[in-house]
């Protein structure tokens, strides 16, 4: 199983962290280690003092293929869920700044965290609303109709370059109001009214 993650999938997002609007979807890829196990707590890595949190719809890939057309894509995936694609910022700037790739600051242990999977018909995909709420006070607000590449763009883009396989897990990109966590911290995340996640940080 893969996990290939969106980068600036929000121009909002694109422009809080001073990044233009791509041309093309930004890809990256955690391994599989960086799952959090179900009902376990996000501990802060020690080698970063600027961890983010980054709420994202994720798909599960239902199907295998590769070269998906865009009228075809929406065949390939039939869950959703949430995730929050952990970030160290402070790391993630710096790699950055050489021009190296993010993965030490993206695909760490405990990284991606994924709540339970939905079907995709219980939702309207291109018009979901998610939320994440930070100690009770809501950090992020996002809403899919405000995604650069839909989920069928980014499953034709990606499947050029990587054959998907039934359950990889696709992360389409976070909107604005990312942030810092902190010791003690509590994230909830909502899918539409639904709450979904309850995770403690240590
Ligand atoms: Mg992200």
């Amino acid at each position: 199983m893969k996990i290939i993650c969106i980068g600036r999938n929000y121009a909002a997002h694109a422009a809080e962290l001073g990044n233009e609007i791509p041309e093309n979807p930004v890809i990256f890829i955690k391994p599989d280690t960086a799952v959090l196990k179900k009902g376990a707590d996000f501990y802060i890595p020690e080698f970063s003092q600027d961890v983010h949190y980054e709420l994202e719809v994720v798909l599960k890939i239902s199907k295998g293929g590769k070269y998906i057309q865009p009228e075809n894509a929406a065949q390939y995936y039939q869950e959703i869920a949430l995730g929050i694609d952990f970030t160290a910022r402070d790391l993630q700037s710096q790699l950055k700044a050489k021009g190296l790739p993010w993965e030490l600051a993206k695909g760490f242990d405990g990284s991606a965290v994924i709540t339970e999977f939905f079907p995709k018909e219980d939702f309207d995909v291109k018009d979901l609303h998610f939320s994440l709420h930070r100690n009770k006070e809501m950090v992020q607000n996002g809403h899919t109709k405000q995604m650069i590449f839909s989920p069928e763009d980014i499953i034709a883009f990606v499947s050029k370059y990587f054959t998907l396989r039934v359950g990889d897990l696709i992360f389409t990109g976070t909107p604005e109001g990312v942030g810092k966590v902190y010791e003690n911290d509590v994230l909830e995340a909502y899918l539409e009214q639904q709450k979904v996640l309850d995770l403690r940080i240590q």
